[in-house]
């Protein structure tokens, strides 16, 4: 399936047949390369589903691949944004601009992009030190894990909750709620069509990040919510799924069942690795021990930080199933196995 990934350059905007079209809009500097951003026809314009990284470059794809389309992203109705994250809501506000449309998230991401827009600009060192200290990582060691953070996408005017429908006249787009990679992620069911945008819920190679920040919360469970999530697409059917990254595929449903079984797969090692340490382990001994796609200490501080949070989420969902514990009152936080 690998052999299907191509590079940006090699991306074209194209007419996907029954009103809809596929945009690629580059990422720069990153390896998944490109956002593909979708726009369905409606009689008040198009609706895009997420918008690209706010650059330049960027913008310069979507507003040319739009109208290399036959379409004019001045006369965009609005965008619906799958998660807040910046390869996908970036340019939404942009659009907004310049077309006077509507921008509509999960009101769940919403939330996040209002925090996010009151602490910008704010420090972010002390609670990142906090963080890795809690987790058994040495901050002197590790460095700078979270990056520069990009600037906050902009506020939605609409705010989406499960099973509503887009403001699309003559069609049926459903928002299908699917947090796990976001707290709003959203799927979009084309009812009338049999299609999924599915954003970053279901890609058809890699699977998204579904982390825990600050590391040690035990009030959510994030990877628990996404399987959750996964059952929720499998169970709408054999769709054409259209993602945001990589390419378009057939039956979304098969592959929703399969990341669930990569996450048990991977569920199951963590278990029996804790089942087989005496010792209590910290989040970042975890990490340290989990299989990532090249070896831990090769990792660079931002990746490692990422893995971390992965590796959170994993024993969190254990943890949520009473498959092992987290000692109670202990700084650095340390799990073991519950004997079965
Ligand atoms: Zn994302
Ligand atoms: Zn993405």
């Amino acid at each position: 399936m690998k052999t299907r990934r191509r590079p940006y350059a090699e991306q074209r905007p194209q007419d996907l047949g029954g009103g809809v079209w596929s945009v690629p809009v580059p990422i720069p500097g990153n390896p998944l390369g490109y956002t593909l951003v979708y726009a369905i026809d409606s009689p008040n314009g198009p609706v895009l589903v997420d918008a690209g990284w706010n650059h330049p470059d960027a913008w310069e794809a979507l507003s040319g691949g739009l109208t290399a389309l036959g379409l004019d992203v001045s006369a965009v109705s609005g965008v619906v944004v799958t998660h807040f994250h910046p390869d996908h809501a970036g340019l939404a506000g942009r659009v907004r601009e310049v077309s006077g449309g509507w921008i509509a998230m999960h009101q769940d991401d919403a939330a996040l992009v209002r925090l996010m827009t009151e602490y910008a600009g704010r420090a972010h060192d002390d609670f990142q030190t906090d963080m890795l200290r809690r987790a058994g990582a040495d901050p002197r060691e590790t460095g700078k894990i979270m990056g520069d953070r990009p600037a906050p996408p902009a506020l939605p005017d609409r705010e989406l909750r499960d099973g509503d429908l887009v403001d699309l006249p003559g069609r049926r787009l459903r928002a299908v709620h699917t947090p796990g990679h976001t707290p709003g992620h959203i799927c979009l069911h084309l009812e009338d069509a049999d299609r999924l945008f599915t954003g970053d819920h279901v890609l058809p190679d890699i699977t998204p990040h579904v982390g825990i920040y600050p590391y040690d919360r035990d009030d959510i469970d994030p990877l628990g919510d996404f399987m959750t999530s996964l059952d929720r697409v499998s169970d709408l059917g054999p769709l054409d799924a259209l993602p945001a990254h990589e390419w378009i595929f057939p039956d979304v449903a098969a592959r929703a069942v399969q990341i669930r079984h990569h996450h048990e797969e991977k569920l199951e090692r963590l278990r029996a690795l804790l089942a087989q340490r005496p010792q209590p382990l910290t989040i970042w001994e975890v990490a340290a021990m989990m299989t990532w796609n090249r070896p831990w200490e090769e990792l660079a501080p931002v990746l490692k930080g990422m893995a971390a949070g992965e590796a959170a989420a994993h024993l969190r969902t254990l943890e949520a199933r009473r498959q092992i514990r987290r000692l109670a009152g202990v700084d650095p936080v340390r799990f073991q196995a519950i004997d079965s």
